[in-house]
């Protein structure tokens, strides 16, 4: 891994950038998924081990915490969302959304995946977080 030795590891804002626009947040070449929201077992370029971060339920609630919040929310004050008809207002503005929602959760899960690799939280640490509750 002569690749993985010469590179320094990226702070916590490049790996989320990095994440952000779908790349290794460990070398910013290979693809972070294989598909649209299935991240690659390992980096195509550099080998890493991208499933090993958990991201879970994290990315769906911070998209639902920027659509829902800060483009919902802000369209309830224009006075024409509640005076037009709910048979044009609402695919005039559900469609729009679910594309939103759509194209942000991929950019989210990246930039929380490069978290979660910035602080070295991986699936494997989860016992951690559970130990107290079983006792
Ligand atoms: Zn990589």
């Amino acid at each position: 891994m002569s690749i993985m030795s010469r590179h320094e590891r990226p702070t916590l804002v490049q790996a989320m950038i990095r994440g952000l626009r779908g790349r290794c947040p460990n070398c910013d070449r290979g693809s972070l998924y294989w598909k649209y929201l299935k991240v690659e077992p390992r980096c195509q370029v550099c080998g890493h081990d991208i499933a090993q971060y958990p991201a879970d339920d994290g990315p769906a609630y911070f998209t639902i915490l920027i659509v829902g919040h800060l483009l919902v929310a802000p369209l309830l004050f224009f006075p024409i969302i509640w005076q037009a008809p709910a048979a044009i207002m609402l695919p005039a503005t559900l469609i729009p959304l679910a594309v939103a929602t759509l194209v942000i959760l991929p950019r989210v899960k990246g930039a929380f995946i490069g978290l979660l690799y910035a602080l070295k939280v991986k699936a494997s640490d989860a016992h951690l977080h559970t130990a107290d509750m079983a006792d």
